[in-house]
């Protein structure tokens, strides 16, 4: 009870440049009971991913040696990892770059801690949830009109060709799905891919939804103003 199993303790890695911001960000996560593992530049970030192999990266966008976003590329294309990006500012070019690369979830500097390590639970959670779903023994593949899904594997086909979506977008895509045609509230997606409703992460929504249509098909994913979205699945009638 003193003491937690080393085992199931959770792996960070936090690539930040600046040291005050790293050092803070390392304390905070250490005393949440996670094992930190901090980079300081882009090539030092890839290589510590590769040794540490942490369950998840705070990534900062701006960095010597290459940048946030090729760190990213870099990790992604090694395993599969869900990434936070910290961005300096608000910025919608930034956010589409980062979630071409496989980024999850983003925090605009400056952030509060709290915001940061709730951010960090919700995106454990999922890979959790995903994982528990992956180690089901009766998967279902789900046909909808244009769609075929794995919930599974995670996989998703669109006209009988495959899809790559990141986990946040296929998590978008299984929410909607779940009710074809109807408007899913924007608070409710938050909830459900992010696990909690952040007013804040209105811009995140729409950006991760903004990479979903550029993969599925933007007629597939319909915007009800203000309200939500819903999935339009090609049956008609
Ligand atoms: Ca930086």
């Amino acid at each position: 009870m003193s003491h937690s199993e080393p085992s199931t303790r959770r792996r960070i890695l936090v690539v930040e440049d600046e040291p005050v911001i790293n050092q803070a960000v390392c304390d905070r996560l250490v005393a949440e009971g996670y094992d930190v593992v901090p980079a300081h530049d882009g090539p030092g970030g890839v290589a510590a991913f590769a040794e540490h192999a942490p369950d998840l990266v705070v990534l900062d966008v701006m960095l010597p040696g290459y940048d946030g976003h090729e760190v990213c590329r870099r990790i992604q294309a090694e395993r599969p990892v869900p990434v936070l990006m910290l961005t300096a500012r608000d910025d919608e070019a930034d956010l589409l770059v980062g979630l071409a690369v496989g980024a999850d979830d983003y925090l605009t500097k400056p952030f509060g801690m709290r915001e940061l390590v709730a951010r960090i639970a919700a995106l454990l959670r999922r890979v959790d949830r995903a994982a528990e779903l992956a180690g089901q023994e009766t998967r279902r593949t789900v046909e909808l009109g244009d769609l075929r899904l794995d919930p599974g594997a995670r996989r998703v086909w669109v006209r009988g060709e495959e899809a790559r979506l990141t986990p946040t977008e296929f998590d978008l895509l299984l929410v909607l799905a779940a009710d074809p045609g109807a408007v899913v509230t924007r608070d409710r997606l938050m909830a459900e891919v992010w696990g909690w409703p952040g007013a804040s992460a209105t811009r995140t929504l729409d950006s991760h939804v903004k990479g979903l249509r550029a993969k599925v098909g933007a007629d597939l994913v319909r915007t009800a103003h203000g309200v939500g979205y819903a999935l339009e699945t090609g049956t008609r009638g």
